[in-house]
């Protein structure tokens, strides 16, 4: 059953026109890796898909329902969770705080304050602690935990691992993995090629505004995905389709 449905998004930043056209359909529990070089419009996608930021063009649709029009707060009682980029927990408050005003705002669900510090057990001793004293991968434990508080229908999490040291990044890993594997819808923004493509069923390569790939992930190499992500395709190539791995040979000129 498709979950969230984006058919031809379009967004700018004044003139700068960094979503052009990007559609994708995700089905219950799946996951989908968006994958690009900086400044390709990851985040502009993601934030656009959430609310925070206007649709220029286009749809989007949760659970079959037109959600293009409605502000973002609302969309979160809907069931669409933004993990920002840079996490923006509210510093002054506590771990437990930030995730008690999370749970508020959302819908009712399996996740409580409890099922979220199982799922992220790295939390549970820092509780009390405030969320602007905590390291960078306790603040995207936090950060993820928060956003499941509102028992989203669909996670989208920006940059998973940016910024973190690699013990930090395996440790939230873990935690994403299980996540992922009890079931859970996400799209993911990471630039780790190697993680992206092992916790997810789907790649979208996105390349200045536009889906340059966008393949299941049993059926596309790192090398494909890494060709993509640099813009090596035939000039005479269509633009893949959300979904579609068939044509990705003939696309990025790969053997
Ligand atoms: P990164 O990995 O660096 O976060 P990204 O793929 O997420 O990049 P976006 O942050 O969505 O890409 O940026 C897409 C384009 O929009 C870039 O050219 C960027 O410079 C531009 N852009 C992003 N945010 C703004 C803004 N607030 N004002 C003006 N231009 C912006």
């Amino acid at each position: 059953m498709t979950v969230l449905e984006v058919t031809d998004l379009h967004a700018k930043h004044g003139l700068l026109h960094a979503v052009r056209g990007i559609s994708l359909a995700l089905a219950e529990g799946e996951t989908l890796a968006l994958v690009g070089a900086n400044g390709s419009g990851k985040t502009t996608l993601l934030r656009t898909i959430a609310g925070a930021h206007p649709a220029e063009k286009g749809r989007v649709r949760l659970d079959g329902v037109d959600i293009t029009s409605v502000p973002a707060h609302h969309r979160v009682r809907r069931g669409l969770a933004l993990v920002p980029e840079g996490r923006r927990l509210f510093p002054e408050l506590t771990v437990l705080e930030n995730l008690q005003v999370a749970g508020r705002r959302g819908r009712r669900g399996e996740w409580t304050i409890d099922t979220v510090l199982d799922a992220f057990p790295v939390l549970r001793p820092i509780t009390r602690k405030q969320a602007s004293q905590i390291s960078g991968g306790q603040q995207q434990a936090a950060a993820i935990a928060r956003a499941l508080m509102t028992n989203p229908r669909v996670l989208l999490i920006d940059e998973v691992s940016l910024g973190l040291a690699p013990v930090a990044v395996d440790a939230v890993y873990e935690s994403l993995t299980r996540l992922l594997g009890s079931g859970a819808t996400v799209v993911l923004v990471e630039q780790d090629l190697e993680r992206a493509l092992s916790v997810s069923q789907r790649v979208m390569c996105v390349l200045e505004g536009h889906v340059a790939l966008a393949a299941a992930t049993p059926d596309i190499t790192r090398d494909q995905v890494t060709a993509a992500y640099f813009g090596v395709r035939s000039a005479t190539a269509p633009a893949p389709t959300a979904g579609t791995a068939t044509s990705l040979h003939a696309e990025i000129g790969t053997p």
